[in-house]
């Protein structure tokens, strides 16, 4: 069979959301460095990833040709521990974007107290659209592209869009192979049969239960019989949705990448999830009513979820919004032009870098039972993380009400001065 080169090996084209969502990091970061006011030398520290790997590599595919990928992995800073982030498998990855995911993985550690740095990596690649045997050659190869950089004490990579429980064993394999014994702290979202944590594939869909019900209480509604829509439905959304079913919220309306499902009297979410595995989308449920994504933002609910893409909200359809509650499940779906606008509307936004963070906690745990080779349960799993989550809410929530600012402001405040303070303690090498 020969081999012919299909593609030329030039970087990801530029995204248009790589741009934005850095643009946006950025944002978000001077504005909590003016706000608190830090030394300018510690900023351009911050302001900037500690180290940054572009890798381009070639696959070979079912039909026998060779096709190149560019990867990205990006470790921001590693002052309070390990890098540690997800890898995005995902047409429009590019380094902005992997830079400013980065950046937030930082504040996102450093805002729930987890002993780790961020990082963020990705391949720009469609993986709907490769079979299993060409995704598990991207991995390995992409894997042993940056194992010089990936370990259980340097950067710990884990799930994020397009990448899954299978894609984090192909990475724990392939380093474990080139090492001679097994690695299992090198990922965490690994299978439980390899030393995956329970609670790991839903901990964000947890974590962002547990914030949203913590806001509710706040204004005095009960997440039973309260109203929610949701956009995405994969492994963030799914576990949002039907963790807020079950305890009795009605979810109405959903969107994904086909469409969307809406029913006034809510949703029947096990069977739309069991749709969405069946034929990728919600969309064209039985008794539903099709929504798209502006016509979700502008739904009449108690709570709205973005768990999909970010960028989604802009100063063009913030006004439209009149959930009472905003649950950033996704990385950056707000745009800094629309916090303003959502601010003067009282619409209370949990912050992305708090919301999500249900992850990365339970990343952690798992990080930590694989180096004691322990294995929890599941209540010790989800109580740890309440816990963990909570106090970082209510850090949150006593910052902004404290400096009069903006939830957002508040959990980027938070963060920024932590690894400030760690980056002062450990001072400037040599
Ligand atoms: P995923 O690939 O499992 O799911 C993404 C979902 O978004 C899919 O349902 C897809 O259909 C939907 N989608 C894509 N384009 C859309 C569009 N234009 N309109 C509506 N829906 C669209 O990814 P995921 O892991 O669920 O991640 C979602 C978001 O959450 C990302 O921003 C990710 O960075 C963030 N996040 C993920 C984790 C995690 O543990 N997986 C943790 C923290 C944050």
């Amino acid at each position: 069979m020969t081999t012919e080169i299909a593609e030329a090996p030039v970087a990801a084209a530029p995204g248009a959301a790589g741009r934005n969502a850095l643009a946006a990091a950025l944002t978000q970061f001077d504005d909590a460095t003016e706000h608190l006011g830090l030394e300018p030398d510690l900023r351009a520290v911050l302001r900037v990833p500690q180290r940054e790997l572009t890798v381009n590599f070639p696959v070979k595919m079912d039909d026998g040709s060779v096709r190149v990928f560019s990867g990205y992995r990006v470790q921001h800073n590693v002052a309070r521990g390990p890098a540690k982030g997800g890898l995005r498998f995902h047409p429009q990855t590019d380094l902005d974007d992997i830079r400013a995911l980065a950046m937030w993985m930082t504040w996102k550690c450093a805002l729930v107290d987890v002993p780790f740095g961020g990082a963020k990596g990705g391949v720009a690649c469609d993986p709907t659209s490769m079979s299993g045997k060409e995704l598990e050659g991207l991995t390995r190869r992409f894997t042993t592209e940056i194992e010089q950089i990936i370990g259980p004490e340097s950067d710990i990579p884990a799930p994020d869009v397009g990448t899954n429980a299978q894609v984090m064993a192909w990475i724990m394999d392939t380093v474990s192979m080139h090492k001679g014994y097994s690695v299992p702290g090198v990922v965490t979202g690994k299978p439980l049969s390899i030393g995956g944590s329970v609670g790991r594939s839903d901990a964000t869909g947890q974590g962002i239960m547990y914030t949203i019900d913590n806001a509710a209480r706040r204004i005095g509604l009960d997440m039973a019989g309260a109203s929610v829509a949701v956009q995405g439905f994969g492994n963030v959304g799914e576990a949002t949705a039907r963790l807020l079913h079950e305890v009795g919220a009605k979810v109405v309306a959903i969107t994904d990448v086909g469409g969307g499902a809406y029913d006034p009297e809510g949703l029947d979410i096990p069977d739309l999830a069991r749709r969405f595995r069946a034929y990728g989308t919600v969309a064209g449920s039985p008794s539903t009513q099709p929504i798209d994504n502006e016509t979700l933002f502008g739904l009449d609910v108690d709570v709205l979820v973005l768990a999909a893409l970010d960028g989604q909200i802009t100063a063009r359809n913030a006004g439209s919004i009149r959930a009472r509650i905003l649950a950033e499940g996704a990385n950056g779906p707000t745009e800094p032009s629309a916090d303003p606008i959502l601010h003067r509307n009282g619409v209370i936004v949990i912050p992305d870098i708090l919301c999500n963070a249900g992850g990365v906690i339970v990343s952690y745990f798992e990080w930590t039972q694989n180096r004691s080779a322990l294995a929890w349960t599941r209540d010790e799993v989800n109580d740890r993380l309440r816990r963990q989550i909570l106090s970082a809410a209510d850090a949150v929530w006593q910052r902004a009400a404290a400096d009069g600012i903006t939830e957002r402001l508040a959990a980027h405040a938070l963060a920024v001065e932590r690894v400030a303070t760690a980056t002062r303690l450990r001072g400037l090498y040599p």
